[in-house]
C-alpha cells in the first residue's frame, strides 16, 4: 500500500481488537516517510458497513451535551467559537460563504449564531436537518471559508480529503481541528484509536498536505485546538496574527507552513 498523503510505501504498524459494534480486529499501517497512520481495515470496509458503524457510534451520544469519548467536546466548541470570532475581527476570515463541513448536529454554527455575527452554513453527508445544504449544491470552489472539526480523523481516503479542499474558492481559508502529533503512538491503548477513527496525522504528514494544497502559512489557536490554513505567505498575515496575540496573549501561534505545535 502507498501513503494517501505522500505516496511512499506503508508498512503494518499495529492491530487493535474492538469489542464493540462488531468491529473485531483493526489493522493500522504507517507511512515509512511522513509517519501518517491509516486503518487499512476501515479503508477497505464497504460504504454500507462504514455508515452503519458511524451511525451506531454517534447515536450513542449525539443530540445530547455528553460525549463519553470526548468529555472536553463542549468547552472546546466554545473555545472554537471564540477563536472564529477573534479571527474574523482580525480580518483573517474571508467574507462570503462560510461552511461547517461535516457539522454533525450543528452545534458550532448554533453557538456562533447565539454569540456572534458569524454565520456558518451546514453540511453533513450522514446527518440531515432542514437547513443543511444538500449534496447537489456542494460544488467545487463554492466557499470562502470551510471549517471541519473532528473530521479529518474519520477520513478513509485521499478522495475524502480532496472533497473538503476542493470546496474552497481561490484564497479561501481552511479551519481544521484534529489531533496532530510528532509521532503517532505505537500503543494500541492510545486513547485516539477509537472504533470510528481511521486517520492519524504526524506533523510531517500535515506539513506535506498543506504544501500539496497550496497553503503557505498557518495559525494555531491553542485553547480550541484549531488550525487555520492560508494561501498567503506568513508575512502577509503577520500583522493580524500579532493583533490576535495582543488581544489573547499566548493563545495563538503562527508560522510559514504548518504550525507543528505538538512536538
Ligand atoms: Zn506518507
Amino acid at each position: 500500500m502507498n501513503c494517501i498523503i505522500c505516496g511512499a510505501k506503508t508498512a503494518f504498524f499495529l492491530s487493535k481488537h474492538f469489542h464493540e459494534f462488531d468491529l473485531g480486529r483493526v489493522d493500522y499501517s504507517r507511512c515509512s516517510d511522513c509517519g501518517f497512520v491509516l486503518s487499512d481495515t476501515h479503508a477497505q470496509m464497504s460504504e454500507r458497513r462504514w455508515e452503519g458503524l458511524n451511525r451506531d457510534f454517534h447515536e450513542s451520544y449525539q443530540g445530547s451535551d455528553d460525549n463519553p469519548v470526548d468529555p472536553r467536546w463542549l468547552p472546546r466548541l466554545r473555545a472554537q467559537a471564540q477563536a472564529l470570532q477573534a479571527a474574523n475581527d482580525a480580518g483573517l476570515l474571508p467574507a462570503g460563504r462560510r461552511l461547517d463541513y461535516a457539522c454533525g448536529d450543528g452545534k458550532l454554527s448554533e453557538m456562533l449564531a447565539e454569540s456572534s455575527d458569524i454565520s456558518l452554513e451546514c453540511y453533513d453527508r450522514y446527518m440531515h436537518a432542514p437547513h443543511y445544504l444538500q449534496d447537489g449544491v456542494m460544488q467545487p470552489g463554492s466557499f470562502d471559508f470551510v471549517i471541519s472539526t473532528s473530521v479529518f480523523e474519520h477520513l478513509r481516503s485521499r478522495e475524502s480529503l480532496e472533497s473538503i479542499r476542493s470546496l474552497l474558492a481561490p484564497r479561501g481559508v481552511m479551519g481544521m481541528h484534529t489531533l496532530v502529533c510528532e509521532t503517532v503512538p505505537e500503543s494500541a491503548d492510545w486513547f485516539y484509536y477509537l472504533a470510528v477513527h481511521c486517520a492519524f496525522y504526524s506533523n510531517r504528514s500535515m506539513e506535506l498536505l498543506l504544501q500539496q494544497w497550496g497553503y503557505r502559512s498557518s495559525l494555531y489557536h491553542l485553547p480550541s485546538r484549531l488550525w487555520f490554513f492560508f494561501e498567503e505567505d506568513f508575512e502577509t498575515i503577520e500583522a493580524q496574527f500579532k493583533s490576535l496575540n495582543a488581544r489573547m496573549p499566548g493563545e495563538w501561534f503562527g508560522q510559514s507552513g504548518f504550525v507543528d505545535y505538538w512536538k
